[in-house]
C-alpha cells in the first residue's frame, strides 16, 4: 500500500529532522513517481502528496494529461536530463525544474513560459562527487550561471540539485551534501535568495537532512521497486 509507505517515509523524515534538530516543516516531500502510472499518483495524491517528481519529459507530460483533473491540485517536477528539444513542452506543463545545468536551457524555458502562468521555478543541478553522469555543473561554475539565471523574467532561482553516486555508510553519504550547502550558503552571502537545497533520495534521506536538505525526492521507498532502467529512455 502506497498510504502505507508514505507513512513510513514521513516517520523517516520526522525522525531526521528531531536528529538534525530542524522543524519537520522544513522539509518538503517530493514523491518521485517515475516509471509509474498515473493510478499510483492518485493513489499518493489520495494519501496526502501534492507534489511529484518525473524523470522523463514526454512521461511525466503524459502523466500531467492523464491527471489533468487535478492539474490544479499536484505540482509537477521535472528532475531528470533535459535537453535543449524538450523545452518547451517542460516550459508549458510542468511548474518546477531540479536538473538545469546550462545557461542556454534555463534561457529557453523563460522565452517558452506561457505568460498566463507564474514563472517557473528552478533548481541548478550540481556535480559534487565527481558524479560519472553527464548532468550537472561543475562547483566552480555555478555562481556565474546562478546569477544569470536569476536575472531571467519568467524564472525563478530557487536552489541547487545533486545527485552524488551511492554510498554506504552515513558519514560518506553526508560529504556530497555538506558540499552543495556550503556552495548554496556561499551564494546566499553573495546576495542570490535561494530557498532550496534538493537532495536526498531513498536511501541517503537522513544524511541529506542532517546536512540541510529542504527537499528530498523520494521513489522507491514510496512507490516499490522499479522496473530495470531502460538502455534508451524514449523521453
Ligand atoms: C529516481 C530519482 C530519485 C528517487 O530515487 P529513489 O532511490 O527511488 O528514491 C530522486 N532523484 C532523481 C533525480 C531520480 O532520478
Amino acid at each position: 500500500m502506497i498510504a502505507d509507505k508514505l507513512q513510513q517515509v514521513h516517520e523517516r523524515v520526522a525522525r531526521a529532522c528531531a536528529q538534525a534538530g530542524r522543524a519537520v516543516q522544513s522539509v518538503t516531500l517530493l514523491s518521485v513517481s517515475k516509471t509509474f502510472g498515473p493510478e499510483a499518483v492518485r493513489e499518493a495524491f489520495a494519501a496526502g502528496e501534492h507534489r511529484f517528481g518525473e524523470n522523463y519529459v514526454q512521461e511525466g507530460a503524459d502523466k500531467i494529461a492523464q491527471l489533468s483533473d487535478l492539474r490544479e491540485r499536484i505540482e509537477w517536477h521535472l528532475i531528470g536530463p533535459l535537453q535543449s528539444n524538450k523545452t518547451r513542452v517542460v516550459a508549458e506543463q510542468f511548474d518546477w525544474v531540479h536538473s538545469v545545468d546550462r545557461l542556454k536551457i534555463a534561457q529557453r524555458l523563460s522565452e517558452q513560459r506561457p505568460a498566463h502562468l507564474p514563472p517557473l521555478q528552478l533548481c541548478l543541478q550540481v556535480k559534487v562527487s565527481g558524479e560519472a553522469s553527464k548532468s550537472g555543473l561543475h562547483p566552480a561554475e555555478v555562481a556565474d550561471v546562478a546569477r544569470a539565471v536569476a536575472a531571467l523574467p519568467r524564472i525563478t532561482l530557487r536552489g541547487l540539485m545533486a545527485i552524488p553516486e551511492p554510498t554506504a555508510s552515513f558519514e560518506s553519504q553526508r560529504v556530497p551534501h555538506r558540499a552543495l550547502r556550503e556552495l548554496m550558503q556561499s551564494l546566499q552571502a553573495a546576495g542570490l535568495a535561494l530557498d532550496t537545497l534538493s537532495i536526498g533520495m531513498s536511501a541517503d534521506l537522513e544524511a541529506a537532512i542532517m546536512e540541510g536538505a529542504t527537499m528530498v525526492r523520494i521513489g522507491n521507498a514510496i512507490f516499490g521497486e522499479r522496473a530495470p532502467v531502460r538502455a534508451s529512455p524514449a523521453s
